[in-house]
């Protein structure tokens, strides 16, 4: 089945096309070659997308299982924190304030600050077999899993605690409120992304509808109707800008799905 989705509305940067995207109820039913999306809130979708999939509503869930929690790679973080409030359950707080769904969670080991999704991770089951976390290469904001991610499983431990949610909140007090896909680039060891962005001067620099926020010079935000290209553009003039100031590569934390681009996605 297919469904068409609508990039400007459904990613969190709001940009993209419309395009057909698969949508997989099992694992019969994946199509070769196609780029697996969650909720898109870190990814930027050019103009030429490649085949692209999604999880149907059938991986949308939460059971809790002989001391275990169980989670479908569909179910959104926000899902995942009412559940964790309602149920008392403690290690979950920081999804209240972060977008996403599991399977993009998991494969970007997303978090805030030193508490991230592995922290309570168990194990993850794809279409071949289960892996316990102890077998998988992960890192911060990383992991080498190379994939489909159908639901992973969780530590159970009692104690929501909503000090934690107010913390997180706070934390997000100076990140721009427009919509973005979140940190554009990775910090470079013993660096800030953001200072070195405001360094070359474009903090706040605008191009079209697109723009590097005067709140936090890491974000790219979409003033309303901004376009791929106008985001691409900023992107690479900050690339090109930092690296000729300061010797720095930096490394994309966005995903970019194009296919113009050498490889299509990088
Ligand atoms: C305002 C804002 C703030 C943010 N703040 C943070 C933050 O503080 N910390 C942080 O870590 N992130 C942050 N992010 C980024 C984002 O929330 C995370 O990267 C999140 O994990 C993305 O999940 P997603 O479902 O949207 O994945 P997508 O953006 O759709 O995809 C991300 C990657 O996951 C892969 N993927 C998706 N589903 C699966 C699956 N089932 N199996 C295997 N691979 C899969 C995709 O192929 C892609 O490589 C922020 C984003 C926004 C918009």
């Amino acid at each position: 089945m297919t469904k068409q989705i609508n990039f400007s509305k459904y990613s969190s940067i709001k940009i993209g096309p419309v395009a057909d995207v698969t949508i997989v109820n099992d694992c019969s039913e994946f199509p070769l070659n196609a780029y697996m999306i969650g909720g898109c809130s870190n990814i930027l979708v050019g103009d030429n997308p490649p085949p692209l999939c999604m999880l149907s509503k059938a991986y949308d869930y939460i059971e809790i299982e002989d001391g275990v929690l169980r989670i479908g790679a569909a179910t959104p973080s926000g899902k995942i924190a009412s559940f964790c409030k309602k149920h008392d359950i403690g290690g979950f707080e920081f999804l209240s304030h972060l977008p996403g769904k599991l399977g993009g969670l998991v494969k970007m080991n997303a978090g805030l600050k030193e508490y991230e999704i592995f922290g309570k991770l168990l194990s993850i089951r794809t279409c071949k077999k289960e892996i316990l976390k102890k077998d998988i290469d992960f890192g911060y904001r990383y992991t080498k899993i190379d994939d489909i991610i159908l639901e992973a499983t969780f530590q159970y431990t009692k104690g929501f605690d909503k000090t934690k949610v107010d913390m997180f909140k706070k934390m997000r007090s100076n990140q721009p409120n427009l919509p973005s896909a979140g940190s554009c680039f990775k910090n470079p060891g013993g660096d800030f992304a953001g200072r070195l962005i405001e360094a070359v001067g474009l903090k706040g620099k605008r191009n079209g509808q697109m723009g590097w926020s005067d709140v936090h010079a890491n974000f790219l935000v979409n003033y309303g109707g901004g376009t791929y290209m106008q985001a691409y553009s900023l992107i690479q003039e900050a690339q090109e800008k930092i690296e000729q100031q300061f010797g720095i590569v930096l490394e994309r934390e966005i995903i970019i799905l194009d296919t113009t681009l050498s490889k299509g996605i990088v």
